[in-house]
This record gives C-alpha cells, sequence and structure tokens, in this order.
C-alpha cells in the first residue's frame, strides 16, 4: 500500500504556516508500515487542487488532503475531490448536526457559512471533529481511499488517531509488518555525551533501530521496531529499552508524550512535597511549564516574578545589602530568593532564578547566558551555576528547562 499526503492551502505555499501536518502524518503512515513516495502542496485553487488529486489517484493507493475544509469561499477540497471522482456535492445530514451541535454547545449562533462544512461529495463516510467545526470524511473511489482532514493541527491529531487509523489498519489486514516506537526523553546529558554511552548499541542495532534526536536542551532517542504484531514489536522494544536504561537510567526522565514538569510534578507529589518558585530572567516560564501540568495546585504554592531589585526586597526579602555587595545576579542572591520563597510561601521546596538573558549586561566575570539557580530545602540551600548561550529567548527558556531539569534531579 503506497500513500500521498496532499496539503491544501495557500498561506503554506507562501512560507507562512509550517506544513506540520505532512511530517506527522508521514510518521503515522511509517508506524503504519504504509510508504509514502510523495507529499504534494497546492494553493486554495480548484483547478490546482483537481491536478494534484488526478496525479496522485494515479499513482498511490491512499490519498491524504489536509486543509481547504472550512466554511470560507477558498475551502475547496471538497468540492475537488467531487470533481475529480465524477460525484455532487450534497448535503449530508450527520456532518450538518455535528457542526450545528459545535455552535449548540458553544452557545453560539451559527453563521450561515458554516453549512458549507457539511457538504461532502456524494456518498462519502463522514466523521466528527472533536476538537473543531470541520468533520472529516472518507470517499472510496475505483479501489482508491481519499482521506479529508481539516487543517489546523490540533484537530487533524485527534481525527486521524480516533477515525483514520482503525480505518486504514482494517484496510492492511493481518499479515503485515508493522512499525512501532518509544522515545525515551533524556535531560542533562548532552547528544555526545549520550552517544558516547551508547554508541556499541547503536552501531549494533538493527531492530530495534536506535536515533538520537537533539532538542532544546534536551535528547529524544527513538527506538523503531518491526515485526509480525504490535505486541512483538513492543517485546524487541522493551529489550532494547532495558540496555539504554542500564546505562542511562538515571538521565531518563519519561518516554513518548511524557514531559519535563509531568515528571517533576509527579516526583513531587510522590515525596509529598510544596514547592515555591521565585523568578527572574525566566520571568514566568518555569511556573508556565509546572502549571501545564493537572493537579499541580496541590504542590505548587505560587511562583513569584521578581524583576526589580526593590520587589527581590519586599517579596522575598533579599537583603539589600546582598544586592548592592554582589549584584543581582549572583549565588549570594539566587541563595536569598530560594530562602526567600521557601519561607514566605511556607513550602518544602524554595527554587530562585535569577540570570543574565542578554544580549546587554553581560561582563566578562557575568557573561550573557549566565543563571543562578538556588535550591532551599530541609537540608539546606544549593546554587548551581550555568552558563547558555543562543538569543535572549533561547536562554530564558534553557533556564527554564534546566530548573527543571535541577527539581528532577533533587527530588530523585
Ligand atoms: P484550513 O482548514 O485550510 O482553513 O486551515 C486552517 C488553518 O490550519 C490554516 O490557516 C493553518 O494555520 C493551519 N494549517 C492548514 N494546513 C496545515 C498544514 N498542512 N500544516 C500545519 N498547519 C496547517
Ligand atoms: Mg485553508
Amino acid at each position: 500500500m503506497q500513500a500521498e499526503i496532499i496539503s491544501v492551502g495557500t498561506e503554506l505555499l507562501l512560507g507562512q504556516v509550517t506544513d506540520t501536518n505532512q511530517v506527522y502524518l508521514s510518521r503515522q503512515m511509517a508506524e503504519l508500515g504504509i510508504d509514502v513516495f510523495f507529499r504534494v502542496t497546492v494553493g486554495d485553487n480548484e483547478n490546482r487542487i483537481v491536478e494534484v488529486l488526478k496525479t496522485a489517484l494515479g499513482r498511490s493507493d491512499i490519498v491524504l488532503c489536509t486543509g481547504g475544509l472550512g466554511p470560507t469561499e477558498d475551502d475547496l477540497t471538497k468540492q475537488a475531490v467531487a470533481q475529480v471522482t465524477g460525484r455532487t456535492m450534497v448535503e449530508n445530514l450527520r456532518a450538518l448536526e455535528w457542526v450545528e451541535a459545535f455552535f449548540r454547545h458553544r452557545e453560539l449562533p451559527m453563521p450561515e457559512s458554516n453549512r458549507r462544512q457539511a457538504r461532502f461529495p456524494e456518498g462519502a463516510s463522514v466523521f466528527p471533529n472533536p476538537v473543531g467545526t470541520a468533520p472529516g470524511a472518507m470517499v472510496f473511489h475505483n479501489g482508491k481511499t481519499i482521506v479529508l482532514l481539516p487543517g489546523p493541527p490540533r484537530e487533524v491529531r485527534p481525527m486521524f488517531e480516533t477515525y483514520v487509523r482503525p480505518e486504514l489498519e482494517k484496510q492492511l489486514g493481518t499479515g503485515r509488518q508493522v512499525l512501532v516506537s518509544r522515545t525515551l526523553k533524556i535531560c542533562g546529558l548532552g547528544e555526545s555525551a549520550l552517544e558516547e554511552r551508547i554508541k556499541d548499541l547503536i552501531l549494533e542495532q538493527r531492530n530495534p533501530t536506535i536515533a538520537p534526536l537533539a532538542g532544546l536542551g534536551e535528547v529524544r532517542l527513538r527506538l523503531t521496531a518491526k515485526a509480525e504484531s504490535t505486541s512483538e514489536a513492543r517485546a524487541l522494544l522493551e529489550l532494547a529499552a532495558q540496555r539504554v536504561y542500564e546505562r542511562v537510567g538515571s538521565y531518563i526522565y519519561g518516554e513518548d508524550d511524557q514531559t519535563l514538569e509531568e515528571t517533576v510534578v509527579n516526583l513531587l507529589a510522590r515525596n509529598g512535597l510544596s514547592l515555591g518558585v521565585a523568578e527572574s530572567c525566566t520571568g514566568g516560564l518555569i511556573i508556565d511549564r509546572l502549571t501545564n501540568v493537572p493537579g499541580v495546585s496541590a504542590y505548587l504554592e505560587r511562583g513569584v516574578v521578581v524583576y526589580s531589585n526593590r520587589s527581590k526586597h519586599e517579596l522575598l526579602g533579599v537583603p539589600v545589602r546582598l544586592i548592592e555587595q554582589y549584584g543581582a545576579v549572583s549565588r549570594q542572591v539566587a541563595e536569598a530568593m530560594a530562602t526567600g520563597i521557601r519561607r514566605t510561601a511556607g513550602t518544602d521546596l524554595g527554587l530562585g532564578v535569577t540570570g543574565i538573558a542578554g544580549p546587554t549586561g553581560g561582563s566578562p566575570e557575568k557573561p550573557v547566558g549566565l543563571v543562578y539557580f538556588g535550591l532551599a530545602g530541609k537540608g539546606g540551600t544549593r546554587v548551581f551555576r550555568r552558563v547558555f548561550w543562543g538569543g535572549r529567548v533561547e536562554i530564558k527558556r534553557r533556564a527554564a528547562l534546566e530548573a527543571l531539569v535541577l527539581l528532577r534531579r533533587y527530588l530523585i
């Protein structure tokens, strides 16, 4: 089975929006063991959409289309499919009910133009959109399958997982090879340091294959196994993962969709510890990440952004002379921020972060990117010094990530 992916949208051709749906759908096809030989991007122009659809149907078994299911005049994907498959456009009553329900639940009037989203090529089998207005559909035509998905990535994913993948699996039947991946997420160990420790594993492994992918401040190790069944692939992955855990287990903070902040909050929960955070250069990014985790309110008492010297003094009791003597970005002030937030918040742990995000304000002793992290707990306060590189936003993000890395290390 071969698939082809067509993204529809002039914004994609103009480079205004990154075509992440292509990446997502390609990965899904790889996991299903379906080859993707072509990916096409086309603008919001009916004739050109027809042209690429014709070509796709001539060479691929499955044609996945994303985008152009919206309510406006430039949403033309469905009309193009109708034209290519020689069908008329009809109002689908199930789809109409879903679109109407979308507005009803939000207590909003439905604009007349949204009726368009319930129109599909005759005979299409439609499925609902759990998070948006545009329903999706499949059109079966001369032994080929055309899949119609919306454009917004957050709508594509649930729709694909819930309705499209099961249908494709059914079509694939049994006796096929499946690809299953597992991603081990690593922090506190750089890509080359990681590779050194597991080089032999990477080199000798054929199934699963092991590939490191470096991200901002973390490395993901993707293990991919090929087998007759998912359970067989999972068993192969488990064996390989165990060998990786033996070498670098303490740096693996989670797997697959698990985030570092989830790991930190789980560890706070397991240890029954509460946390207060005082941020200067990270401007609230640490709190932003921690508050992504549902249930964090049981452990996170407060977070304060103390940007000025005055606020460090007023809100945390950092002595003014300490700031004058050592500077706001110093080991001493990071320590005083950590103990200050721990005391004022009345928490088990206090985290204080102060640094120079740049681009100005650096000096030879205190370069741009220098960040001090103070971590106060029952047993005393520790301060960590790190120097990050990159622009201002990147330094802030790296510092926030490092704060979570340090918290995790403290908690394990
Ligand atoms: P549409 O359904 O074509 O109106 O698309 C709605 C929005 O989804 C677009 O404005 C884009 O921001 C986004 N979008 C559409 N296609 C893609 C794609 N292939 N990859 C990522 N985002 C997309
Ligand atoms: Mg569009």
